[in-house]
């Protein structure tokens, strides 16, 4: 990979319990990446010379809302928009997702399966709940019979890669399956967007959401894309400045306005927005394809849970199943410098359902699963030192 999507802070070391001083391995990377040299760029480049976006004359105005926009047409280009839709940038995907729940139009029915981040599990009004299929087939027939006796406007929520297993779900067989039916299909591409290219001819969807910090780039930037037409008429997610097109004398008397500006009221987060461009940017220069096949080949040595039980391919993201995840954690940070994740992964009805199906003794709902996660910069080593370690610990 080039120099602009090298990791900054890579060579960050602890010291263990003995003296010894090792190279952190951070494999946590599905919580929140590190953050690449063309993120850290922009920023530098940016600070000296920002002021407020859309909200002045003066040159560090202008120089501002130049990149904000810039930062929104790469965005768009990342994701493959077509006519008709827009980016709305946001703080992150749980945003993102709530911002879309508080627009649908009334009456809308949503279908989620219960496999989701609770960022895409929670903020639909009474959505129908279907179980975390088990394999392909039975994600298709849950599908398909949900939306036979749904009847209004519907919109499918469903991930593009699981938080928890890695697994890419088959998203353009069901969004498809959405669309025959006059559904409407969001994709929650907070764990896939890092890894595969995501655009919304290659997913079918309606709407793509993703989070700045799993994608290389500093927190508090995340994006909602999608149609502009159910946002365009709904009511603004913030009021206040930007949401506003005109304000009369009287309470309530509002034009909000129209376009990403309608969502994005307030002052808007120009450096984060900025970096989350830059590394979009320099994603769709680099050559994914050989990112997707070396995070294959780290996860090959690897065996975790999972739901379709094979059937689908995974990005690079496993979790077991085994006694004291959180103790494991834990001794994996302190005595081996590796950073991993336990527990449920705010994934509560999938982890229950994973950790009841496990065979391993020891491993129950409440203690939930070990997460490791890879993506740009891990290396062989990484997963080799997490091997053994774990090795040492059971
Ligand atoms: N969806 C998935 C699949 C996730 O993994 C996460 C974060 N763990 C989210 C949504 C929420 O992302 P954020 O915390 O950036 O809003």
């Amino acid at each position: 990979m080039s120099d602009e999507l090298d990791i900054i802070g890579a060579d960050l070391t602890v010291d263990l319990p003995g003296g010894r001083t090792v190279r952190f391995a951070h494999l946590d990377y599905a919580a929140s990446a590190p953050a690449v040299r063309v993120a850290a760029d922009a920023v530098t480049k940016l600070l000296p010379l920002y002021g407020s976006v859309h909200r002045g004359t003066g040159r560090r105005s202008q120089k501002s809302t130049l990149e904000y926009e810039r930062a929104r047409d790469i965005v768009a280009e990342f994701l493959g928009c077509r006519p008709g839709d827009e980016v709305i940038f946001t703080r992150n995907t749980t945003d993102s997702l709530n911002l879309l729940a508080r627009s649908l139009p009334a009456g809308t029915t949503t279908i989620v399966f219960d496999g989701e981040h609770h960022a895409n599990l929670l903020p639909w009004p009474s959505p129908v709940r279907l179980s975390a299929p088990s394999s392909v087939a039975s994600a298709v027939d849950a599908l398909t019979s949900a939306l036979a006796s749904s009847r209004g406007p519907a919109l499918l929520a469903i991930t593009g890669a699981s938080n928890v297993t890695g697994e890419i779900w088959p998203v353009r067989r069901l969004a498809d399956i959405a669309h025959a039916h006059g559904a409407r299909v969001v994709v929650d591409a907070a764990q896939l967007a890092p890894h595969v290219p995501v655009s919304f001819d290659d997913l079918g969807a309606d709407y793509i959401a993703f989070s700045g910090h799993k994608l290389y780039a500093p927190f508090g930037a995340g994006v909602l894309a999608g149609r502009q037409d159910w946002l365009d008429e709904a009511q603004p997610y913030l009021y206040g400045g930007g949401a506003s097109a005109a304000v009369g004398d009287f309470a309530g008397d509002v034009t909000w306005s129209t376009g990403p500006a309608r969502h994005e009221g307030g002052t808007p987060n120009l450096i984060g927005a900025v970096a989350l461009g830059a590394v979009c940017d320099a994603l769709l220069r680099a050559d994914r394809a050989a990112l997707l096949e070396h995070e294959q080949s780290l996860l090959a040595g690897l065996d975790g849970v999972s739901l379709f039980g094979g059937e689908v391919p995974r990005v690079g993201i496993v979790s077991f199943a085994l006694p004291d995840p959180s103790g494991v954690a834990e001794r994996l940070g302190r005595d081996y410098g590796i950073g991993v994740r336990a527990g449920q992964f705010c994934a509560h009805p999938l982890v229950r359902r994973l950790t009841s199906a496990a065979t391993t003794e020891g491993c129950d709902t409440a203690t939930g699963l070990l997460r490791a996660s890879f993506g740009l910069g891990s290396t062989a080593e990484d997963v080799t030192r997490l091997v053994e370690a774990l090795d040492d610990l059971s």
